[in-house]
């Protein structure tokens, strides 16, 4: 059964077509040493790094190759692959402790991984609503809070490419 298969634009083709996820990623690939004119984390060695070291080496190239990395192109475009929905009561009266853990978390995942983004955070019907760029950041917070906090939990991965859809409730 196919089920809930984003849509990006308005044929569906891309989703059915393509076997292989993010309309983010290059076909070509990303070209060594490349740097993100809008994060300013650098490809190295097949992955974006925001190391220090890695990133001052790769600016001091004679033509660094600049681009926007898939993280800021998803950002941009507004398309979450990852998104979190936290409700109940206890939410709200904690609501400064949980947004300040999503957003310690958020810090740690871009410095271990830099393509690991909060999209944006939106409060709304008695949800509070977090976007990310990976599935995997969403499933993260999640866990965390619920390893934090208790409640209720629950991961569902949809889609192709695959979204991955996290709530957590705690009413009191
Ligand atoms: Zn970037």
């Amino acid at each position: 059964m196919r089920k809930d298969v984003r849509k990006f634009g308005t044929s569906d083709k891309r989703g059915r077509s393509s076997t292989n996820a993010d309309p983010f990623l290059p076909h070509e690939g990303t070209k060594e040493g490349s740097l993100c004119t809008s994060c300013n984390a650098g490809y190295h060695q097949k992955r974006w790094t925001t190391d220090v070291d890695i990133c001052r080496q790769l600016q001091a190239q004679s033509a660094p190759h600049r681009v926007i990395c898939p993280a800021c192109q998803k950002i941009a475009a507004n398309y979450p692959e990852g998104i979190v929905t936290l409700t109940g009561s206890y939410l709200w009266e904690h609501e400064a402790e949980i947004q300040q853990i999503l957003k310690n978390e958020e810090s740690k995942a871009f410095a271990r991984n830099p393509q690991e983004r909060i999209i944006r955070m939106t409060k709304g019907d008695g949800r509070l609503i977090i976007e990310t760029t990976e599935e995997k950041l969403a499933e993260h917070l999640g866990r965390v809070l619920h390893r934090s906090h208790r409640g209720e939990l629950k991961i569902n991965w949809t889609g192709n490419p695959e979204i991955c859809r996290v709530s957590w409730e705690r009413m009191l």
